[in-house]
């Protein structure tokens, strides 16, 4: 026997009572079914509702030739009425989402003929493929009119029609099928072919808002949010951009100027950080004496700087010229030397020096997790 779907009769219930037909344990918890339900199972990109039923908690529900299984935490007992409750705020949710994708469809057909070919709804929003592309300007001007198609508070209705009645109407997501078609029509802009529940006006709807878009398989895709959901997308945003304004000392609207001064400003300060590093480091240069041995320096720099030092190091010494920046354990480091292989240098060192690098002959770069002491000790020679 069919299951009386209370949510076609009905979008709007919220609890009911029905007698429970069957139960039994399965891998996905346990099925139920009952005379009638207002929990709408997966379908139509909407996923099933969730809610409780009699004490136990429904985590799923799938229709199957006409029967809507449920699927509960717990048993219930066959033969008893029990109540039923579904989980209305996301399932209104979903409804404004889903009507709010409809509108858009529909005027996206209408306009310039494409069809939705991939439709996703979840409890953030929804993402829809369109089988032509659109423009920023064609979405902003889409978007316009499904708010507007909402502030008229257009009805929303649903019902089966006739083979001949169907066959003869035009409507999106034109199937094969000829019985058991559900039209979902928004008065003036929309008429699809759809099985889940919607909100009975367009007003309902609240808001529809296009967050993003992108080019996809020869369309684009895009993501939206109505209701509810964006409203909290929205706050979330001012959220955002409130503490942004807040951290810049800018007005709300002047924040992307805000950060793009603060880049440049940055970038400034990065060009005289090097300069001063640069010129740190050729005063060091300057400074060092010859000597026959080692040479070590430890000084806080870019690979630039740390090059530049190596390379006036190498010349002022005998050995091999180290020169590290960091702190103990992970120093970054440039070593050259005049005499010796670097490249052979490291592998002969590298494991004592916890050190590992590469480069050319005379210098060679790379990270060492020795401490000062160990290095001061080794280059002591
Ligand atoms: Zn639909």
């Amino acid at each position: 026997m069919d299951t009386r779907k209370l949510y076609y009769e009905d979008a709007y219930i919220k609890t009911f009572q029905a007698r429970v037909l069957d139960c039994e344990q399965t891998k996905k918890g346990w099925a139920v079914t009952l005379d009638a339900t207002a929990f709408f199972p997966e379908g139509g990109g909407q996923a099933a509702d969730r809610g409780t039923l009699g004490g136990v908690r429904v985590l799923d529900a799938h229709e199957r030739d006409g029967v809507v299984v449920h699927y509960t935490d717990g048993p219930l007992t066959v033969g008893e009425t029990v109540q039923g409750a579904i989980d209305w705020p996301v399932r209104f949710c979903r409804m404004q989402n889903h009507t709010g994708e409809h509108i858009l469809s529909g005027l996206v057909h209408a306009r310039y003929g494409y069809d939705n070919v991939g439709f996703s709804l979840t409890d953030e929003g929804c993402t829809v493929d369109f089988n032509g592309e659109l423009t920023r300007e064609q979405l902003d001007r889409l978007e316009r009119d499904a708010d507007q198609a909402v502030w008229d508070d257009r009805p929303v209705t649903a019902r089966f029609p006739g083979p001949e009645e169907l066959a003869a109407m035009e409507y999106r997501s034109k199937l094969a099928l000829t019985h058991d078609v559900r039209i979902v029509t928004v008065e003036g802009i929309d008429r699809c072919a759809c099985c889940a529940p919607h909100v009975s006006s367009t007003g309902q709807v609240g808001l529809i808002k296009i967050l993003d878009f992108m080019r996809h398989r020869g369309g684009v895709r895009l993501w939206m949010k109505s209701g509810g959901a964006a409203l909290e997308d929205y706050r979330a945003r001012y959220g955002a951009s409130a503490a942004i304004s807040g951290l810049l000392n800018v007005p709300q609207t002047d924040v992307a100027a805000g950060v793009e001064k603060l880049l440049s400003q940055r970038d400034e300060l990065k060009r005289q950080l090097a300069d001063l590093r640069r010129a740190l480091a050729e005063d060091r240069a300057a400074s060092l004496g010859e000597t026959a041995g080692n040479i070590l320096l430890f000084f806080q720099g870019d690979e630039d700087s740390l090059r530049l030092l190596a390379n006036a190091g190498m010349e002022k010494c005998g050995g091999v010229c180290g020169v590290f920046a960091g702190a103990d354990g992970d120093y970054r480091f440039v070593m050259a030397s005049r005499t010796e292989d670097m490249r052979a240098f490291i592998r002969a060192n590298g494991p004592a020096l916890r050190a590992k690098g590469g480069g050319k002959e005379r210098m060679i770069s790379g990270r060492c997790g020795a401490s000062r002491q160990e290095l001061e000790a080794f280059f002591d020679r």
